[in-house]
């Protein structure tokens, strides 16, 4: 098992959303009908998580390659790709062509998107959209210039953690081994806001996030059986204690109707 924060987080907040994610999701199933139509719903974003892909694909795609080249960077030529991104994306998502046979993420490329809304409801309106778009323009505006209401501190800090003992990327910096997680910079920049919050870590913090890596995967790996043999199967696994994550997740259809899946009720996916 691959440890990540974001596979602790969701652990923590549904053992079996989880586990479908982490498990059942396989888009070249064939057999088990259910590991097809999990790899499908893994696929669907809030308009709210999809707006931020927008700006992270425009900053990997567009701003990164333009800084790493010593170019200049035009924010109407980088709004005009981002209105063009997200026009194709839009349109394939409100089309649900993540239910076309045979749909893959490969296949499409760039212009695959699919909602949460579109498969479970409500409808997405036009002011929704229009918000979604005020907010990829602001965010790169503010960018080019220079998410969220919490902050990022944890997170940042693993990253940080992974950095100073990672084996190095061929294009890292050759002195990185030199440094420890706690002369690491940290930097979140809101981009909605323009906020930035930089933090500094202390060998505490470091010892506080070993503890937070050890015990998160110690009860994932637990809870994949031992040695990933006579591993449980998903419906077996305990739903959430907060039923607001219901509403947002994206495996409602085969969590809440189980009758409909009581084939693959009888099967492992180990
Ligand atoms: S619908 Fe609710 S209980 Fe079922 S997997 Fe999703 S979050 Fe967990």
């Amino acid at each position: 098992m691959i440890w990540s924060f974001s596979n602790s987080h969701l652990f923590k907040k549904c053992q079996r959303q989880w586990y479908f994610k982490t498990h059942v999701a396989n888009a070249n199933a064939k057999k088990i009908p259910l590991q097809r139509e999990a790899y499908l719903l893994s696929k669907l974003q809030s308009i709210a998580a999809w707006r931020g892909s927008i700006v992270d694909h425009v900053i990997s795609r567009r701003v990164v390659p333009a800084l790493g080249n010593g170019w200049n960077i035009s924010l109407a030529k980088t709004l005009e790709y981002a209105r063009t991104v997200f026009d194709a994306q839009l349109d394939f998502a409100l089309r649900h062509r993540v239910r076309e046979p045979g749909m893959s993420v490969a296949k499409c490329g760039d212009t695959f998107a699919a909602f949460h809304s579109v498969e479970y409801g409500p409808e997405v309106g036009d002011d929704e959209i229009a918000r979604a778009w005020a907010d990829v323009e602001l965010a790169l505006t503010n960018l080019l210039h220079s998410f969220g209401l919490h902050d990022y501190r944890l997170q940042l800090a693993t990253y940080a953690v992974a950095l100073a003992r990672c084996e190095p990327h061929k294009d890292f910096p050759p002195a990185l081994s030199l440094y420890a997680p706690a002369d690491i910079r940290l930097l979140e920049v809101q981009l909605l806001t323009d906020q930035r919050r930089e933090y500094t870590l202390s060998d505490s913090d470091i010892e506080g996030i070993d503890s937070y890596i050890a015990e998160t995967s110690t009860v994932m790996v637990l809870a994949d059986g031992e040695g990933g043999k006579g591993a449980p199967r998903p419906f077996d696994y305990p739903v959430t204690q907060y039923p607001d994550t219901c509403q947002r997740c994206p495996f409602r259809k085969p969590c809440w109707e189980s009758e409909v899946w009581q084939e693959s009720k009888q099967i492992s996916f180990r």
